[in-house]
C-alpha cells in the first residue's frame, strides 16, 4: 500500500505532502506517514526546515470519521503524540494551509511552529458539535497563539474562522494572496526562517496572554453561552480546558485536556451527538436506490401559494441563489406574501446579518404571478396551498397541463396522501412530497415523502436540492402525519389525557423542558394554534373517534375560540410575550373528567415523562416496522431538527437505545395494565419493540425490510 504522505527536499527544505482524499482524514495511515516523513526530514542533515502541505483542496478535515470507535483510532502514533513530536522538532515547521483546516487538522497546524494560509482558507475546531473537545492539544495551543477570547469563542461555538480573522488573532502568521504559487510561498517562508535563524516556536515555552481578560471573564462567558447550549455539557468542558491553558504549563494542561476529553467521549451526550452526526450522513442513502442515479437539473423553482409556508419556502431558494417564481391565485395574498419576504430580509439587513446588496440580489431572483402559464419552464414546483385534497388535486391537474416534461411536482402537504395527489396527474413518477416545517426559512428539517410511484431520480434530485438549500432531508413513506407528526400524535394524546387525569399544563411543560424539549407540549400547541390541532384531529377521526377523551380539552378550547397565543388565551393566558397559568384550565379539565368518568389524581413527573416520550418511541417502532422510515436514526433526525427534541439525547430512538428497550417495553406494559381501557387500547407495545427486546437488539441495529 502506498503511503498517503510523500516527502520532497527542495533547497534544504523538506516538503511533506498529505494526499489522502477526500479530506486528508487523520487516520492511522496518514498519522504514521506523517511521523515517518517527519523523522526522515529531521534525521537528514541537509534539511534545515520543514513544510507540511496538502495535495488536495483542503489542508486537513480532522480525524478520520470512518475510524471512530475502532482500534485504529487509538493506534500509535496517536494524534496527540504525533503532534507533540512535531511540537518538539528542533527544525522549524511551517503549515501551508491552502484550504479548510478543521478539528485535528487545525490542531496539526497549531503544533507546527508557523502557519501560512491562503485568504480563502478557514480554520476551526468543531469538536463541540460532536459533544467532545479538541483532544490533541488544540485547547492548549490555540489560546497561546491567539489569546483567550478568540480561543474560547472558536472552541465553544465550533464555528470556523476565515484566515484573515485568524491572522488578526495570531492563530495564523502570514497570508499569501496568490493561490497559483502558494506552496512556493510556504517554502520561501521556511527559507526566511532559516536565513533569519528564527528559533522553532515551542508552545511549551509560551504562556497564555491573559492581559485582555479580567477575573470575571470566564464566568461571564459561561453565562453568555448557557442558553445556546441547552444543557449540553461539552462547551463547559471546553471552557475548563481553556482555563487550564491559562493556569498550567503546556504538558500539564494537555493532561487536563485529556481528562476532560475522556469524560466527554464516554458521556451519553457525546454518544448522542455523534449518533446524529452519522445519522445526517446515513439519511441520504436510500436502500434500493443507486446513489449514482443521474440527477435532474434544478435551476428554476415555482412555489404555489404565497401564505405562511409558500413565502418561507421561497426564501430558502432565494438564499441559495436559485431563481424562484411565486404563484398565488389571489393577487392580494400574493402581494402580501412577497411583502413578507422583503420585510424578513430587511429585518435581517437591519440586524447586520446581510447587506442591502444581498437583500436586493435575493429579491432580484424573485418573480411573482397569478397565471399558471408563467411557470411552464420551471424545473421544480412546490405546492403550498390550503390543506384540502380537492384543491390540491385541482392544482396538480393544472400543473400536469402546464409544466414542461421532466419537471418535479412537489406538495408541502402535512397530512394528505401524496399518492392520491399524484394520481391527479398523468405523471405520478414526477410527484413527491416536500414537507417543510414552520417557519420554513428557519427550520432545518425537510421530510421528503416518497410516493408509491415516485421515480428514483426525482427522489435523489430532491435530496440533493434539499442539501443545496441547507436543509436536513429525511426520506419518509406515505402515511397520516409521515414520521414527525405521526410520532407527535401519541405524545400529544398522552399530554392531553394527563391534563384530564390531574396534571396541569405548567407541570407537563416543566417535565418536558426539564427533559430537554425546546418547549413543553401545551406551550407548543398554544404557539402552533389550538385550531390547527383541532383541524388535524378532524382529519384523523377514523382512528380516534372511539375515544371521547382524545383531544377533549383541545376541542373545548377550540369551541371557546381559545386558539393559543394568537387569541391571547389557550392552555395559558398571554399578555404580550408573557405566559401565565390559567386557573380556568383546571376547572375545564375537572369538568371534562367528570363528564367522561375519568378519575382525577396526583400525577408524578415520572409518569408524565414516560407516558409522553415512551408512547412516541413506541410509535417510532411501529413506523420502522412499516418501513415508513428507513432506519431509526432517520426518526431521530426528524425529532432533533423539527420538533425541538434535545440534541444531547440524540432523538427519541437513540434515547430509547441508551435507556434500554427492555425498560421502555416494561413501562409500556405497566401502563397498558394500569390505565384501564385507555391503557388497554393505547399502550399496546409495538410488535417490533417486543421482537427487538426478545433478540436483545437495539433500534440502531435494526434494518427494516424494503416495502
Ligand atoms: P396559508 O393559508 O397561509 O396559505 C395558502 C395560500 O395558498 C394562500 O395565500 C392562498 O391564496 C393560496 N391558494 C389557495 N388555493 C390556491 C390555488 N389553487 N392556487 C394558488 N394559490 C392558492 O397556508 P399555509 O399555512 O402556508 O399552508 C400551506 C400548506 O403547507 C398546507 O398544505 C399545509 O398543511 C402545509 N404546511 C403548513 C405548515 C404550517 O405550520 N403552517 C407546516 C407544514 C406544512
Amino acid at each position: 500500500m502506498t503511503s498517503p504522505v510523500s516527502i520532497d527536499i527542495q533547497d534544504n527544505i523538506a516538503v511533506i505532502t498529505m494526499d489522502k482524499p477526500p479530506v486528508n482524514g487523520l487516520g492511522q495511515a496518514l498519522r504514521s506517514g506523517l511521523q515517518e516523513a517527519y523523522q526522515q526530514a529531521n534525521n537528514n542533515d541537509a534539511v534545515n526546515a520543514i513544510v507540511i502541505a496538502s495535495a488536495g483542496k483542503l489542508f486537513c478535515g480532522g480525524a478520520d470519521i470512518t475510524e471512530f470507535g475502532s482500534k485504529a483510532a487509538g493506534a500509535e502514533p496517536s494524534l496527540p503524540n504525533l503532534l507533540n513530536t512535531l511540537e518538539e522538532s528542533p527544525k522549524p515547521i511551517v503549515a501551508a494551509i491552502n484550504g479548510m483546516a478543521l478539528g485535528g487538522g487545525f490542531e496539526l497546524a497549531l503544533a507546527c511552529d508557523f502557519r501560512i494560509a491562503l485568504p480563502s482558507a478557514k480554520v476551526g475546531l468543531p469538536e463541540v458539535h460532536l459533544g467532545i473537545l479538541p483532544g490533541a492539544g488544540g485547547t492548549q495551543r490555540l489560546p497561546r497563539f491567539a489569546g483567550v477570547k478568540f480561543a474560547l469563542e472558536m472552541i465553544t461555538s465550533g464555528k470556523p474562522a476565515a484566515a484573515k480573522k485568524a491572522l488578526q488573532a495570531g492563530a495564523i502568521d502570514r497570508l499569501h494572496e496568490d493561490d497559483s504559487n502558494f506552496l512556493d510561498a510556504a517554502i520561501q517562508y521556511a527559507k526566511e526562517l532559516v536565513e533569519n535563524n528564527t528559533a522553532p516556536r515551542s508552545c511549551a515555552a509560551m504562556d497564555v496572554d491573559t492581559s485582555d481578560v479580567d477575573a470575571e471573564y470566564f464566568e461571564t462567558f459561561r453565562k453568555s453561552i448557557a442558553r445556546r447550549n441547552r444543557g449540553l455539557i461539552a462547551a463547559e468542558h471546553c471552557i475548563q480546558a481553556v482555563e487550564a491553558a491559562c493556569e498550567l504549563p503546556l504538558h500539564e494542561g494537555m493532561k487536563k485536556e485529556r481528562e476532560l476529553f475522556t469524560v466527554l467521549v464516554n458521556s451519553p451526550q457525546s454518544r448522542a451527538q455523534r449518533h446524529l452526526f452519522f445519522a445526517e450522513r446515513a439519511a441520504t442513502k436510500i436502500p434500493g436506490v443507486d446513489p449514482k442515479t443521474p440527477l435532474r437539473t434544478i435551476n428554476k423553482v415555482a412555489i404555489i401559494g404565497s401564505g405562511t409556508m409558500g413565502g418561507g419556502i421561497a426564501m430558502n431558494f432565494l438564499n441559495a441563489g436559485i431563481e424562484t417564481i411565486i404563484l398565488d391565485l389571489n393577487a392580494e395574498a400574493l402581494e402580501r406574501g412577497v411583502g413578507v419576504i422583503r420585510k424578513n430580509y430587511d429585518i435581517s439587513a437591519k440586524k447586520g446579518r446581510m447587506s442591502e446588496a444581498d437583500v436586493e440580489a435575493r429579491m432580484g431572483l424573485l418573480n411573482q404571478t397569478t397565471q399558471y402559464d408563467d411557470i411552464a419552464d420551471v424545473d421544480l414546483v412546490i405546492e403550498a396551498v390550503f390543506e384540502n385534497m380537492d384543491i390540491k388535486k385541482a392544482v396538480f391537474k393544472t400543473l400536469d397541463e402546464v409544466c414542461k416534461p421532466g419537471a418535479i411536482l412537489a406538495s408541502n402537504t402535512s397530512t394528505l396522501d401524496v399518492d392520491e395527489i399524484a394520481a391527479a396527474t398523468k405523471r405520478p413518477e414526477d410527484v413527491i412530497g416536500l414537507h417543510f416545517f414552520s417557519p420554513a426559512n428557519v427550520m432545518r428539517l425537510l421530510e421528503i415523502v416518497r410516493g408509491a410511484k415516485t421515480a428514483d431520480d426525482v427522489l435523489m434530485t430532491t435530496l440533493k436540492t434539499a442539501q443545496k438549500i441547507a436543509k436536513v432531508p429525511v426520506v419518509v413513506g406515505v402515511c397520516f402525519g409521515f414520521v414527525g407528526n405521526r410520532m407527535l400524535e401519541p405524545y400529544g394524546r398522552e399530554a392531553s389525557r394527563l391534563l384530564l387525569e390531574g396534571a396541569t399544563p405548567a407541570q407537563i411543560d416543566r417535565v418536558l423542558t426539564t427533559f430537554g424539549m425546546a418547549m413543553g407540549f401545551c406551550s407548543m400547541i398554544d404557539l402552533a394554534g389550538v385550531d390547527v390541532g383541532y383541524l388535524t384531529r378532524q382529519g384523523n377521526l377514523d382512528n380516534i373517534s372511539h375515544d371521547p377523551s382524545y383531544g377533549a380539552l383541545g376541542d373545548k378550547l377550540y369551541e371557546l375560540e381559545r386558539f393559543g397565543q394568537k387569541t391571547g388565551r389557550g392552555h395559558y393566558i398571554y399578555e404580550g410575550r408573557d405566559q401565565k397559568e390559567d386557573p380556568e384550565i383546571v376547572e375545564l379539565t375537572q369538568q371534562i373528567a367528570t363528564d367522561l368518568g375519568i378519575e382525577r389524581r396526583e400525577i408524578s413527573d415520572q409518569e408524565i415523562l414516560e407516558r409522553t416520550i415512551y408512547s412516541m418511541i413506541n410509535e417510532g417502532a411501529q413506523i420502522l416496522d412499516e418501513g415508513i422510515a428507513s432506519r431509526s436514526s432517520d426518526c431521530d433526525l426528524v425529532y432533533t431538527n423539527g420538533y425541538g427534541f434535545p440534541i444531547g439525547r440524540g432523538g427519541p430512538m437513540q434515547f430509547a437505545d441508551e435507556t434500554g428497550l427492555d425498560h421502555i417495553l416494561e413501562r409500556l406494559k405497566y401502563y397498558q395494565e394500569n390505565l384501564g381501557q385507555h391503557g388497554q387500547f393505547w399502550f399496546k407495545p409495538a410488535p417490533l419493540l417486543e421482537k427487538l427486546v426478545a433478540e436483545k437488539q437495539k433500534f440502531s441495529q435494526y434494518v427494516p425490510q424494503q416495502h
